[in-house]
């Protein structure tokens, strides 16, 4: 039966797939298609795991002393029958010998289909033992986890069998997906994804966005009304999931497709022409990068420069394990050489709200540590309280600048004393350089203007900072009191609320009167649908990720920037979307 499920599109396009359902809590698990050749090996590991984990339970059972509850040998034998079932053995070979997953992938495909027939079950003692099947699944990842070489051969292999694609094209369901294990898949083999939460600003979303694949979040049910293995359609810019779709419904789906692919090639095009407006205006499209290989992407694109480089994702799931200076540097450099002289701005540290060190989704973050998560310790209030990683981080930033051109960003500046702080650290990290006698080059330090405190204030804040970046994303968030990653109140973050409107121009306005530079790299810089509305501020730097360049500079290049700054006043006076676009589109005929 066909059914449709309603969320939010984040990335637009159209993807038809496969579903591969993933539990939360397994989306770290490797997701590679094995080569024919190796089919064998592969359900040899998995054989062995089983084994292995079969004498690790035989071996427990042995070993338990006599005065032990009866039920943990009963709660033993269940385990140990689980193993040598083919509920799961066998079922689990199947997925590896007919789709070619990997071990890991194969058992988490069928960890989901049992999960979901012990959830269906109407006796509580049998749905209980879902807990169990989940057990052994686990000591079984272990398992492969153990035995997986991490020699530069073995790793070799692995990527070799990733860039394998299966025959099927694929796309991931989640209940949720962290931001850090989403930038896992910017390399894998999915084509869309789907998850039950998420707000359209939040960074798993944008994490989407930048692969350039379609998604779709807030899709409430989605993963459990989704199977393991049904056709589904996501449509990334109506923000719906259709599942197990009528022939029909797919053709034309697969019409859009091949329609959404020739724009693209029409629009890659243009990647080599400046962005200049008809009136002559000459506009800076810079990129936003999470990891050192996007700025191949940035190229590509034809940015000219990094705008923003979000450098907490070098942070991320390293379980406490910090990057030192060394591979930070090395991180750095590797952007600025791979730049080729191009500016590329390196903004500090933004761990703290839904980009948690560690592995949580921003909704367990909410719910079990954090009460305010997104008005707590992070970015800049993080950094300054762990001095002596963020000196790390200057030196490391400072370092890479002898390659090429630098610029330092800091994330939520809202107090002055923070700018004093920042700058004050910096001073100390360059006599350590000095005293070191390594090569630093020369720097401008910016401020994000993303806090209203920060927009009222942006005079102060020049006071110190050479240039600012809008972060509207946060901006909008922090204006209208809305979490961006809360798909319960998604409906009220509202871009074009006057509020957030007069702070952007404001920002840009007091900025471009002062001299200094200014760019927008929040997600209104990508999105065409609000190009002439900054331009009409007065902005002429934008910031995003690689695959909206191409869409922004065609609104660049139809757009005279002279009509829309006369119409600056009248849009700022107006109350909602329509009246602004009303105004922006008279402006332009
Ligand atoms: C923003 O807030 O607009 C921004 C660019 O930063 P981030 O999305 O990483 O919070
Ligand atoms: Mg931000």
């Amino acid at each position: 039966m066909s059914i449709q499920v309603f969320g939010m599109g984040v990335s637009r396009g159209v993807a038809i797939g496969r579903a591969v359902l993933v539990a939360s809590s397994r989306v770290d698990v490797d997701h590679y298609f094995v080569p024919a050749e190796r089919i064998e090996a592969e359900v040899e590991r998995l054989r062995a795991a089983r084994n292995e984990v079969v004498a690790e339970l035989a071996a427990l059972q042995a070993d338990l002393p006599a005065e032990a509850p009866a039920e943990l040998s009963a709660l033993l034998d269940v385990h140990l029958m689980l193993l040598r079932d083919d509920t799961l053995s066998a079922a689990t070979r199947q997925w590896i010998v007919e789709r070619h997953y990997n071990a890991e992938w194969a058992l988490s495909a069928q960890l989901e289909v049992l999960a979901r027939q012990f959830d269906e079950m109407d006796d509580e003692y049998l749905r209980e033992r879902k807990a169990d099947i989940e057990q052994v699944v686990e000591r079984m990842l272990r398992s492969l986890a153990r035995a997986a070489g991490n020699s530069p051969a073995d790793l070799e292999q692995k990527a070799l069998a990733k860039d394998f694609g299966g025959e099927e094209p694929l796309v991931l369901v989640a209940n949720d997906v962290a931001p850090a294990d989403m930038l896992q898949f910017k390399r894998s083999v999915f084509t869309g994804f789907v998850t039950d939460v998420g707000g359209a600003h939040s960074h798993t979303a944008i994490v989407a966005r930048s692969m350039d694949v379609p998604a779709v979040v807030g899709a409430r049910e989605a993963s459990r009304l989704v199977r393991q293995d049904d056709w589904i359609v996501i449509d990334g810019d109506a923000g719906v999931v259709i599942v197990n779709p009528p022939q029909i419904v797919l053709e034309e789906y697969r019409f859009r497709q091949r329609q959404n692919e020739l724009e693209r090639a029409r629009l890659h095009r243009l990647r080599k022409t400046p962005a200049v407006t008809l009136d002559g205006q000459p506009v800076q499209l810079l990129a936003n990068i999470e990891l050192p290989g996007d700025a191949a992407a940035a190229l590509e694109a034809g940015a000219v420069g990094i705008g923003l480089f979000r450098t907490e994702f070098l942070f991320m799931n390293r379980g406490g394990d910090l990057p030192g200076e060394e591979e930070q540097f090395q991180a750095y450099r590797e952007v600025v050489q791979a730049m080729k002289g191009l500016p590329v701005t390196i903004r500090t540290v933004d761990i703290g709200a839904d980009k948690p060190l560690d592995r949580l989704s921003a909704a367990e973050l909410r719910h079990e540590h954090v009460l305010n998560p997104a008005l707590g310790l992070r970015a800049i209030r993080w950094s300054l309280s762990e001095p002596g990683m963020f000196r790390q981080q200057l030196r490391a930033i400072l370092r890479a600048s002898a390659f090429g051109k630098v610029r330092i960003l800091i994330p939520m500046v809202t107090h002055a004393s923070e700018a004093r702080l920042t700058l004050e650290a910096l001073a100390r990290v360059r006599t350590q350089l000095d005293d070191a006698g390594k090569a630093y080059g020369r720097v401008e330090v910016g401020a994000m203007i993303e806090v209203p405190a920060a927009a009222l204030r942006i005079e102060s804040l020049l006071r110190y900072f050479d240039f600012v970046s809008i972060g509207t994303n946060d901006l909008i968030q922090y204006v209208l009191a809305i979490d961006r990653a809360d798909e319960t109140v998604s409906h009220l973050y509202d871009p074009w609320h006057p509020a957030v409107l007069q702070l952007i121009a404001h920002s840009i306005a007091y900025a471009n009167r002062a001299g200094r530079d200014v760019s927008v790299c929040g997600e209104m810089a990508g999105d065409p649908e609000f190009t002439d509305l900054l331009l009409a501020m007065g902005l002429r730097s934008f910031s995003m990720h690689p695959s909206r360049i191409a869409q922004v500079k065609q609104r660049i290049l139809r757009a005279d920037t002279r009509g829309l700054a006369d119409c600056l006043p009248r849009v700022l006076e107006a109350d909602d979307c329509a009246s602004v676009s009303r105004v922006l589109m008279n402006a332009s005929s």
